[in-house]
């Protein structure tokens, strides 16, 4: 049945189902990002799954080839807040101020956001008068509900569509930011949100955008919780499958480069931002596996170069981690950088990672005050993708030693 959640090996493109698959990039067997350890963790065995990412030859698909229990990825205490994130409270303050007289959304029409978390982006509707409502699997819900953002703690299928549409009715408005690449069974996901929204209604979803991991060489981008990796193509086909046509796109910045797609039921005009994506996918590659292997070969390249670089400096001194962002998590496992090379990591105070090891690598994640004190030699920057704003930061706040910049390509900045 293709309707059933699928978990396990990936034999059938996600979107399509086509079985024409071609891997990409291995990038080995690997924890959970957010599986973060205590020391009485590590006498228990770890578990690890298949992460590579392989090419749909029919449908044009990046995807992983092995979906793990979303129970196991998304746990209940998942410690990711979207409110902490300033670059995505901007980014949600801008999309509803562009989206609201675009789509001619009113006040009192109803918005519901998949996988809202705290409730950040509803604020930004909620703001303009709509009625809004979330649902969020994880704890994140609790918050929401606490901040006046109803919600629903749930994971989005049929059964939650259908309680809603006879609770609420249907909407104006259904959003799904860095979620839509994320909940298995794409196909039955268009159709609920389809169903959800009202026929004048407008879908928008923002997805991490393969063209930027492309383009930059962000090979840890790559983890369990994003099952897919968005191009147009797949993407538009997804959508019309259920009955949308795929109106207008946006690159944004949020999340080391995004795709924000603006979906209408029924045939509408496309945008001309549409047609111009797609053909710089296209010039790009994304669509030619031999070019595709290019990304693969630049991405062991860069691992190799990486990992040179900093046992060359781990000789001369002592080398931390800035963060611990999800992604440094594929990176760290898939250079093997661990706990014998890197001595900590560190977070600003306050972070529920503090106190307890990296996934896989075993790297004691420490207060960011430690780092001050203590200045090792060299700071490794695992969100690179923002690396240039937290070198400065960092010197303001006074460490004094030199950066080390992961990716694209490994090198050191004094
Ligand atoms: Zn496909």
């Amino acid at each position: 049945m293709k309707s059933q959640q699928h978990i396990g090996p990936v034999t059938k493109c996600q979107i399509c189902y086509s079985e024409k698959l071609e891997m990409v990039l291995r990038y080995g067997n690997q924890p959970i990002v957010q599986a973060y350890l205590t020391e009485k963790l590590l006498l228990q065995p770890e578990t690890t799954y298949p992460l590579n990412l392989i090419y749909c030859q029919s449908c044009g698909l990046l995807q992983l080839d092995y979906i793990p229990d979303p129970k196991i990825v998304f746990p209940k205490n998942y410690p990711y807040r979207t409110g902490l994130t300033n670059m995505l409270i901007r980014n949600f303050q801008e999309l509803a101020d562009f989206s609201v007289p675009k789509y001619n959304l009113k006040p009192k029409d109803l918005a519901i956001d998949i996988g809202s978390n705290d409730g950040s982006l509803l604020r930004a509707f909620k703001e303009k008068g709509m009625r809004v409502l979330g649902v969020e699997a994880t704890d994140a819900a609790k918050d929401a509900n606490k901040n006046n953002i109803p919600t629903i703690q749930a994971f989005f299928n049929k059964k939650i569509t259908r309680s809603i549409l006879k609770k609420y009715g249907k909407a104006k408005l259904v959003t799904a930011t860095n979620v839509f690449a994320h909940i298995n069974n794409a196909p039955e996901l268009a159709k609920n949100i389809s169903s959800l929204l009202d026929k004048d209604g407008v879908f928008i979803s923002e997805s991490q955008y393969f063209l930027d991991t492309f383009e930059k060489t962000e090979l840890d981008c790559v983890y369990h919780e994003h099952i897919r990796f968005y191009t147009l193509k797949p993407l538009i086909r997804l959508l019309a499958d259920s009955g949308f046509t795929t109106v207008d796109a946006q690159r944004i910045s949020a999340a080391g480069g995004s795709i924000r797609v603006f979906a209408q039921k029924g045939k509408h005009p496309q945008s001309k931002n549409v047609k111009k994506l797609i053909s710089q996918e296209e010039q790009a590659g994304i669509y030619d596996i031999k070019k595709l292997r290019n990304f693969s070969k630049k991405a062991v390249k860069a691992k190799r170069a990486l990992v040179n670089l900093v046992l060359e400096c781990a000789k001369n001194g002592r080398v931390a981690g800035l963060g611990s962002p999800a992604r440094a998590n594929t990176l760290l496992n898939f250079t093997h950088l661990d706990k014998d090379i890197l001595d900590y990591l560190c977070e600003k105070s306050g972070s529920p990672k503090i106190g307890l090891l990296t996934p896989g690598t075993h790297i004691p994640v420490m207060d960011e005050k430690k780092l001050f004190q203590e200045q090792p030699e060299y700071l490794l920057i695992l969100s690179w993708h923002i690396g240039e704003e937290l070198m400065k930061i960092m010197r303001r706040l006074g460490y004094k030693g030199k950066f080390i910049m992961p990716l694209p390509n490994p090198k050191i900045i004094n």
